[in-house]
């Protein structure tokens, strides 16, 4: 799947519309959601032009998959989330009912949540 450079969360990089910022570095922006799904839901995305988690792992630097990975964890420690647990969700595709074609985890928590079915 190309990079579609039109997609909100590119739109959210470049500045043209705003986010509520969480966290951000060289190569990580977190976000909170929109419409958020409990009372913590976080969109961590990286800075690079990816579609998808696959995307991401096979095309990124290792600099970028060890910032990605290592910005999840502080993020959620940073959310406070961590002690009672959370959720970490990456919608893939059509199947996956991914929206935005921009590769995000979604950190979900600050409640217990439901189980899990497809
Ligand atoms: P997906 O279904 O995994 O692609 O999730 C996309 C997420 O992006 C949804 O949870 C939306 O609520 C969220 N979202 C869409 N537009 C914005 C925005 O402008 N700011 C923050 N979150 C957004």
């Amino acid at each position: 799947m190309a990079y579609d450079s039109e997609n909100i969360f590119a739109k959210i990089l470049r500045g043209d519309i705003p986010c509520n910022k969480f966290f951000e570095d060289d190569h990580v922006l977190a976000f909170h959601d929109i419409a958020p799904q409990a009372p913590t839901h976080i969109l961590v995305i990286p800075k690079g032009a990816y579609t998808s988690y696959d995307d991401f792992a096979m095309n990124a630097s290792d600099e970028e998959i060890l910032a990605f990975t290592r910005a999840i964890g502080k993020i959620a420690a940073a959310a406070g989330v961590v002690e009672d647990g959370y959720r970490l969700i990456s919608n893939t595709r059509e199947h996956g009912r991914q929206d935005v074609p921009h590769l995000h985890v979604h950190i979900i928590g600050g409640k217990k949540l439901g189980l899990m079915l497809p």
